[in-house]
C-alpha cells in the first residue's frame, strides 16, 4: 500500500481508497467496486466526512431493529470485505448472526476468498459458497441466497447494496437496513432503515449501539423503533448536505 502521512487532512479517506484498491489486488473486490468507492467518496464529501445527526439516529434504530429481529443476517460484498472485514465479524458475533457473501458481479473464486477471509478473522457462520435458494425477481447470479442465512432472515443488513436487490428482499417481506452514503440512491430510498454514512464509521457505531442497547429493556427497544421515521431521516440527511454546501 502507498504510505499516507497521518497528517494528511483527508487521511481516512485515502486509507479507505488504498484498502479498496488492495481488495481488488487480493481478489476480494471487483474493478467495479472502485467506481462504487469513488461515488461514495463524493457523497461523503457532501455530508462533511462525519457521522451526521440523522445517520447517528438511523444507526441507533438499526441496532434496535437487529436486536429485535428473530433471524438477522448480514450481507457481505467485495467493498465491505476490503474495508471492514474485521468489523463485520465482530458485528456477526455481537448479534449471533450469519455472514453471507453476496456479490453483484459474482465469481465463485471471489466468494470463496471473501468467505476464507471472514473465517480467518474468526467468523463462525459464513454462508454464500453453496447457495440453495433464489430471491425472486432478480437475474440468476444475483438472486442466489442461502437457507439459514439471507433467504429466511427477517432483517437483512445490506451495506453498499444495489437498489434492485434491496427491493427484491423487501418484496419477500423482509426488513432491510442499508448503509449507503447516497441518500438519493434507490437503495437508500427503499430500505426500511437507511444509514447515510460511510461504512467505515457506521459499522463501529452500529456495534457500539448494539452493545449499549443489549442492556435496554424490550420496551425501550420497541420505543426506539416506533419513534423512528426513515423518510424524515432521509430528508434530514439532504438538509445536512445543503447546510454543508451553504457553509461554502
Ligand atoms: P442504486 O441504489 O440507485 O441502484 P447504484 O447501485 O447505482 O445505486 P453503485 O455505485 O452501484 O450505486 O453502488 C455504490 C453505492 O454505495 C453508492 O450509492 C455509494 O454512495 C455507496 N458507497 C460506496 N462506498 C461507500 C462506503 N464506503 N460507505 C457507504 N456507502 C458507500
Ligand atoms: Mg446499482
Amino acid at each position: 500500500m502507498t504510505e499516507i502521512p497521518k497528517t494528511h487532512p483527508r487521511y481516512l479517506s485515502l486509507v479507505a481508497r488504498e484498502k479498496v484498491a488492495a481488495g481488488v489486488a487480493k481478489g476480494f473486490t471487483s474493478t467495479q467496486g472502485l467506481i462504487a468507492q469513488g461515488r461514495g467518496e463524493a457523497f461523503d464529501y457532501l455530508i462533511g466526512e462525519r457521522t451526521t445527526p440523522s445517520a447517528a439516529e438511523a444507526t441507533r434504530a438499526a441496532a434496535a431493529m437487529l436486536l429485535h429481529s428473530r433471524r438477522p443476517a448480514i450481507s457481505v460484498n467485495g467493498n465491505v470485505a476490503a474495508l471492514m472485514a474485521e468489523e463485520m465479524v465482530a458485528l456477526a458475533k455481537a448479534l449471533n448472526a450469519p455472514l453471507e457473501v453476496n456479490l453483484f458481479h459474482r465469481s465463485e473464486e471471489r466468494v470463496g476468498r471473501i468467505a476464507d477471509l471472514l473465517r480467518f478473522l474468526g467468523a463462525e457462520h459464513v454462508l454464500g459458497e453453496r447457495p440453495d435458494a433464489i430471491v425472486p425477481g432478480l437475474d440468476h447470479a444475483r438472486a442466489k441466497a442461502t437457507s439459514g442465512g439471507i433467504y429466511d432472515a427477517d432483517v437483512v443488513l445490506i451495506p453498499l447494496e444495489d437498489g434492485d436487490r434491496c427491493e427484491a428482499l423487501l418484496a419477500m417481506g423482509k426488513k432491510t437496513i442499508a448503509i449507503d452514503l447516497n441518500p438519493l440512491s434507490r437503495t437508500a430510498v427503499k430500505a426500511t432503515i437507511s444509514i447515510v454514512d460511510n461504512v467505515t464509521r457506521a459499522l463501529p457505531n452500529l456495534i457500539a449501539a448494539i452493545e449499549e442497547l443489549k442492556r435496554s429493556s424490550e420496551g425501550e427497544i420497541e420505543e426506539i423503533l416506533a419513534s423512528y421515521d426513515n423518510r424524515a431521516a432521509l430528508r434530514m440527511s439532504l438538509e445536512e448536505i445543503k447546510s454543508t454546501l451553504s457553509r461554502g
